[in-house]
């Protein structure tokens, strides 16, 4: 088993290694760096462009790997008070017929930390509050439209929508899928790639579901629930400790030009899944409203993550989007910022080579993992959404053996 990870302490410097660190964009991602950072013993402003912080979205599954960030973070009470623990993951043709599942419990004594399902707002205030909690300045409706390098590399300026400027020895932009620092950084626009697929993102009321004895098993044993189908999958699992259930639904894409969320119509909705296991449709039912959100990636930045300046770099979304079907991409962002907060912790000045090594370092330690999971989830894509067939049963076999193997 591995061991539990250590709480990590913050450490103090000088002022003379003490970066001014301004961290555009409030997300998981940006939160989670602003304490990585703030643990390195820098000061962090954060820039927010929306006009209130917190989490659009549903769920959101935290895994092993990102549960440890978290928890060397010093954030494992706070968390366990929101969090939902599956026994297992189940793998389901769309028919609802088993093929294979994942036992979490035995991953949780491997990895030596858990797998969590949380609601994203709740996930989003923990690290907000232990942000602050070790001094993050946090400034909402500060939008940032350019940043300009210094030239004698040792700052960088933000610009913001209104106008303002702020001077900082290194900016970090942790501003999503749609980000501006990465068009920045390349000189160019650069639209995320479109994947073909959307999600339908709905929460329900358990206690409709525990009316009904074919749902109510959903609520009383968490686990997690994949059903395979043609062109389509489906997710769900239980949030806030048996009050909510969040599914998703992954559909072709049929949104207009130019739109990245819409509010979905519930019977459209309901149509592509009438025929898939009976629990689909009569969980659909329990649905009143749904929205659906289209899905793109984003290939890693090249051919740096960092400006060569050594004062502005990049993590999370902005970097490396992927498709949310191996519920990876802010366990990416999180193990981002962990690494980036690791690699400027050594700093001994603000000397502009030694936050260049810095950066390159944490790109080399990120880089390889980071691409692998985009291309990763491209594959899924495939293989979640065969025809049945030859493929299918193929596909089956596959997951059969992992299972077999894995739960051994
Ligand atoms: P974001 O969360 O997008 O945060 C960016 C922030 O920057 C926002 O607050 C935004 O307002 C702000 N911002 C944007 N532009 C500017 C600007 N110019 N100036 C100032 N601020 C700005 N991941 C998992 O690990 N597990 C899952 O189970 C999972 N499920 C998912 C399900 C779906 C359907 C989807 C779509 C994604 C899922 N993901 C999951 C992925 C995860 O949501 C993202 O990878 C993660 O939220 C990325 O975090 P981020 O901080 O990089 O970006």
């Amino acid at each position: 088993m591995a061991p539990r990870p250590k709480v990590m302490e913050k450490l103090t410097r000088d002022d003379a290694s003490k970066l001014d660190i301004v961290i555009v964009g409030a997300g998981l991602g940006g939160l989670g760096a602003a304490i990585a950072l703030l643990l390195a013993g820098h000061c962090v402003h954060i820039l927010e462009g929306a006009s209130q912080i917190g989490e659009v979205g549903a769920g959101i599954q935290v895994l092993p790997n990102s549960s440890r960030v978290l928890i060397s973070w010093g954030m494992e009470q706070a968390l366990e008070s929101y969090a939902t623990k599956p026994k297992q993951a189940n793998m389901l043709g769309w028919k609802g017929n088993y093929i294979s599942h994942m036992d979490f419990h035995k991953y949780e004594q491997e990895c030596g930390t858990p797998f969590w399902d949380f609601h994203r707002a709740n996930l989003h205030k923990c690290l907000l509050d232990r942000a602050v909690e070790l001094g993050a300045v946090l400034e909402v409706n500060a939008r940032v439209v350019d940043v300009v390098t210094a030239v004698d590399e040792r700052t960088a300026d933000v610009v913001m929508q209104n106008g303002t400027r702020r001077t900082a020895d290194l900016v970090v932009g942790a501003d999503g899928i749609n980000s501006k620092c990465r068009e920045i950084l390349l000189g160019k626009e650069d639209p995320p790639i479109l994947t073909g697929d959307l999600a339908y993102r709905l929460l329900l009321k358990t206690e409709d579901m525990m009316k009904d004895p074919q749902l109510r098993g959903f609520v009383e044993d968490p686990q997690v629930n994949y059903w395979m189908g043609p062109d389509a999958h489906a997710v769900n699992y239980v949030l806030r400790g048996g009050e909510l259930f969040n599914m998703v639904l992954l559909v072709p894409d049929d949104m207009p030009a130019g739109a990245s969320t819409l509010a979905g119509n519930v019977e459209e909705m309901r149509a592509l899944y009438k025929d898939w296991d009976p629990r689909i449709p009569k969980l659909l039912n329990l649905c009143q409203s749904v929205d659906k959100w289209r899905l793109c990636i984003r290939p890693t930045l090249e051919p740096s993550w960092s400006h060569p300046s050594g004062a502005f770099t990049t993590l999370g979304d902005a970097v490396h989007a992927t498709l949310p079907y191996l519920a990876s991409g802010a366990g990416m962002s999180l193990e981002d910022g962990h690494v980036l907060g690791l690699c400027l912790s050594r700093l001994t000045s603000k000397a502009p080579a030694e936050k260049k090594k810095a950066l390159a370092i944490y790109e080399e330690c990120r880089r390889s993992r980071t691409e692998r999971i985009v291309q990763r989830g491209n594959v899924q894509q495939h293989l979640y959404h065969v025809h049945d067939g030859p493929k299918q049963r193929e596909r089956d076999e596959l997951l059969r053996a992992f299972g077999a193997r894995e739960n051994d």
